[in-house]
């Protein structure tokens, strides 16, 4: 178990998780004082479960009990040990309503947090602060006292974040929450993959800058001749090895309907051209 510096509130767990590499790893934040939640309890492998229900026991041997699961969002690499410990622990599992649609039959999300919710983990709290792009219902979570903010999928210190369009990925909205994250001047950004960011204006600003060049690479890529996303993708990845190039394709995606909504790339059925 991990501690911030200055904030001892704040505890991280990482599960070994089914997430995309080279992440092979959900952190799990423990977060109050006495009364504690447990954010995306996120695996789905028994001994990976029994691990992290060891340490939620330590704590609850010496009086800090886990009241409440939330959850970020609603892919399968945070929520899959929701319902397991909840269960076991008797507590119920929150979440922005957008998530608790998406999880409808697989996970029972019982109480729902809005985006400025205030919940009372930590000596300040935490504000909920609604992220949307990545997954439709993606909450933040800023620890007031710190202005920590548990980031979820928004940033990763491991791996990438993938902006999926056939999961309700959307990229103009993801790049608008980024720009929000900014205005909060985070402390530090706590990922769901990978240690702490401690530049978080710098990691913000850099995430914003990738996903823009991108674009502007996507942009150049199309032409008044129409092309499908998998002939795209070679001249708007050329950093990528063909092996990342499904992955690629996925975000490609992503980009171009956020360029079509702008007037700035057509459609015809699975061909993209220039406007
Ligand atoms: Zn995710």
């Amino acid at each position: 178990m991990q501690f911030l510096d200055g904030a001892p509130w704040i505890r991280t767990f990482a599960v070994r998780t089914p997430t995309l590499p080279p992440a092979t790893h959900t952190n799990v934040y423990l977060v109050g004082e006495k009364r504690l939640c447990a954010v995306d309890p996120a695996s789905p492998y028994p001994e990976e479960r029994a691990a992290l229900d060891r340490q939620v026991d330590t704590l609850a041997a010496s009086g800090e009990q886990v009241v409440e699961v939330l959850l970020t969002h609603h892919h399968v690499d945070h929520v899959s040990g929701a319902e397991h410990l909840a269960r076991r622990l008797g507590v119920p599992i929150a979440a922005h309503a957008l998530t608790a649609r998406k999880l409808a039959g697989r996970v029972t999300v019982d109480r729902l947090i809005a985006d400025g919710d205030q919940l009372p983990y930590g000596p300040a709290g935490m504000r909920a602060v609604w992220t949307p792009g990545h997954a439709p219902g993606h909450l933040c979570f800023a620890d007031l006292a710190q202005n920590a903010v548990l980031a979820g999928d928004m940033v990763a210190s491991v791996g990438t974040i993938i902006v999926e369009p056939d999961d309700d990925g959307d990229m103009a909205v993801y790049l608008d929450s980024l720009r929000l994250l900014r205005t909060l001047r985070p402390r530090c950004l706590l990922p769901a993959h990978g240690p702490p960011i401690l530049d978080a204006d710098g990691k913000l600003d850099f995430y914003v800058h990738h996903r823009l060049e991108r674009e502007a690479r996507v942009l150049a890529a199309l032409s008044p001749v129409p092309h499908t996303v998998a002939e795209l993708v070679p001249p708007a990845y050329p950093d990528v090895p063909p092996a990342i190039y499904p992955l690629a394709a996925r975000s490609l995606l992503a980009h171009l309907i956020k360029l079509e909504r702008e007037g700035r790339a057509q459609r015809d059925g699975d061909q993209w051209s220039s406007c």
